[in-house]
């Protein structure tokens, strides 16, 4: 049952609630979403005939600001997943400090499958359903599995004409040339690395060998970050399988093959799983696809000291128990994860203001963030004698009890 993401948000709560004080109305208030909107989205396919989408979009909290959270397109979208991923984010946006709640939404559907031309009709038919309860003071989209720039350009698109005047703060994530921020791209790859290497220096520990599972906007980035950093990126993988190479790969030409063939495999090294990729001897694992990824299961054979947890969910309940026993180091998604936001806000900032800031400006303004998360973080679980996971909740929840 732990494996459904919403008993799993749940039962993290209910733990963080016991090592809090926080007061019963907010406690209450956090155990479900304040609003679920399910939509059916019709979309006209290229040969003529109507096919009907499901699409949700859940609104979690919004004590500190407008709900925020992505829109994902993937076949196994369904509601306890979006309410999960909701929660996360509000808790997530309290850690890391931006004026936002959470909320998460998606449609069921492999965009893969899909033509371009349907995908923005499916798109922008989405963005109609869900125009009367968004909005740049509401609840604020972005991208996220399956989710494109392009695709949340579509959205502002569509808003703007619905409320009639131009309103791109109503998504972020959108394309630099369409109201997004320089460094949105990079923001939770990068983010990542700087939450990583705070830990790491709390620990004693010199950059090393990583693992990536997950090499799409998150898993690229974080790898190129690595490589920057003078880690050694050894393994790769994407929904196909992977590849690992003990002296290193070259992520920027893996990059560059995987957008050519549309997949890692047969690029260098040895081709393998994507269970194998988690159990491999590095020093840091980073699952960077979907949750549940880590389980009761593989769990007692991950080589790594130290997970960076750069998806949504990556670690079931079991998994996490077994990596504390075995004393491996989890820095928690809603921590290592939190730059994608936190890039999101700058751009929320900048469409409100009719402001540009330049590349460097963002990503050093994004590191002070993660820094300032990650001190936080590591500051609670040394003093409460915690998890990292469980510290990172109970800082969030320290903030929303201040609201
Ligand atoms: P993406 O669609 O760009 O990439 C997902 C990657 O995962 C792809 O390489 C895909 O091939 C791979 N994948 C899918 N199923 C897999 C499997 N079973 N095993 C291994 N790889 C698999 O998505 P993304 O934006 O990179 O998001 C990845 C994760 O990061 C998600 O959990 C997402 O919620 C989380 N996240 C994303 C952002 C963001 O800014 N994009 C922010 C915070 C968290």
């Amino acid at each position: 049952m732990h494996n459904n993401p919403w008993q799993r948000a749940l039962a993290q709560l209910q733990r963080t609630l016991e090592l809090t004080d926080a007061h019963p109305d907010l406690q209450n208030r956090l155990k479900q979403p304040d609003n679920v909107v399910e939509v059916n989205v019709p979309v006209v396919m290229d040969s003529g005939e109507t096919k009907n989408f499901r699409g949700y979009r859940v609104q979690h909290n919004n004590i500190r600001g407008p709900y925020k959270g992505g829109l994902r397109f993937h076949p196994q979208v369904d509601l306890d997943e979006a309410k999960a991923l909701a929660f996360w984010m509000t808790m997530k946006n309290a850690l890391v400090g931006v004026p936002f709640g959470g909320g998460k939404g998606g449609i069921e559907v492999n965009p893969k499958e899909l033509s371009g031309g349907e995908l923005e009709r499916l798109t922008r038919n989405f963005a109609r359903e869900l125009a009367h309860v968004i909005g740049p003071e509401k609840d604020v989209p972005a991208p996220d599995v399956g989710s494109t720039a392009q695709m949340m350009h579509w959205i502002a698109d569509e808003y703007s004409k619905h409320v009639g005047e131009h309103s791109p703060a109503v998504v972020t994530g959108k394309p630099v040339a369409h109201g997004g921020s320089e460094g949105r791209t990079e923001a939770t790859g990068y983010g990542g690395g700087y939450a990583l290497e705070v830990i790491l220096a709390k620990l004693g520990k010199e950059p090393g060998t990583v693992a990536i599972q997950g090499f799409g906007n998150v898993g690229v980035y974080f790898a190129h970050y690595a490589v920057s950093r003078r880690f050694t990126v050894v393994a790769l993988s994407d929904s196909k399988g992977g590849i690992y190479a003990p002296g290193g790969i070259d992520v920027g030409a893996a990059e560059k093959y995987k957008n050519e063939k549309g997949t890692l495999a047969g690029f260098t090294g040895k081709d393998i799983s994507n269970e194998e990729i988690l159990t491999l001897p590095v020093d840091v694992l980073v699952p960077a696809a979907l949750e549940n990824a880590l389980t009761k299961e593989n769990a007692r054979a991950v080589q790594a000291k130290v997970i960076l947890e750069l998806a949504n969910g990556p670690t079931t309940i079991e998994a996490d128990e077994t990596l504390k026993e075995k004393g491996v180091i989890v820095i928690p998604d809603i921590l290592a994860n939190a730059g994608g936001v936190a890039v999101s806000y700058f751009e929320w900032e900048q469409n409100r203001s009719g402001e540009k800031w330049v590349k460097d400006d963002v990503l050093r303004k994004l590191k002070e963030k993660m820094e300032s998360a990650a001190e936080k973080v590591w500051n609670e679980s040394i003093e409460k004698n915690i998890t990292l996971r469980d510290a990172a909740y109970v800082v969030a929840l320290k903030t929303l009890g201040d609201m």
